[in-house]
């Protein structure tokens, strides 16, 4: 019998108006796009990839990997963060099935960069990793356009 499991992971960046910090989403910069606030590079797509391999394996979560109190991560490329946690599920015994990234927001349009993004992403993780976008539509905070949120789904098996 095969041990898989199952991780989720969520995460919301509020935006910002610094025009000299880059828009990164899925390991991808959206150029003269509102950045997102955060203490790395506020990649909202990659953080849910991470919490998500990080819970199925049992490890925590990205906060305790990857302090924001620490200043050894400020800016930090939030794609090596992701490596760095798939490297940690695999050292504990378990290998990535693939992730699959909700993501909800108006702007910017997700859809043309869609597939370098998976590239990046998949690269990091060593397994398909598949990014959808969804409209907030007009409700809350997503749909004021105040922030982007994602959400992630990972499998891991043993072995
Ligand atoms: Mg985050």
């Amino acid at each position: 019998m095969v041990d898989v499991r199952v991780g989720q992971g969520f995460d919301v960046h509020p935006f910002v108006d610094d025009p000299d910090r880059p828009l990164v989403l899925g390991g991808v910069v959206f150029e003269s796009e509102r950045a997102l606030r955060g203490h790395s590079d506020a990649d909202v797509i990659a953080h849910a990839c991470t919490d998500a391999l990080l819970g199925a394996a049992g490890l925590g979560d990205i906060g305790e990997l990857f302090p924001d109190t620490d200043d050894a991560y400020a800016g930090a490329d939030s794609i090596e963060l992701l490596a760095e946690a798939t490297r940690r599920v695999r050292e504990a015994g378990w290998s990535p099935g693939n992730v699959d990234v909700s993501i909800v927001t108006d702007h910017p349009k997700l859809a043309p960069r869609r597939r370098e993004m998976q590239d990046r992403l998949s690269a990091a993780v060593g397994a398909p990793v598949t990014v959808k976008g969804r409209r907030p539509e007009g409700l809350g905070a997503l749909g004021r356009g105040e922030g982007v949120a994602a959400w992630a789904v990972a499998v891991v098996t043993r072995g």
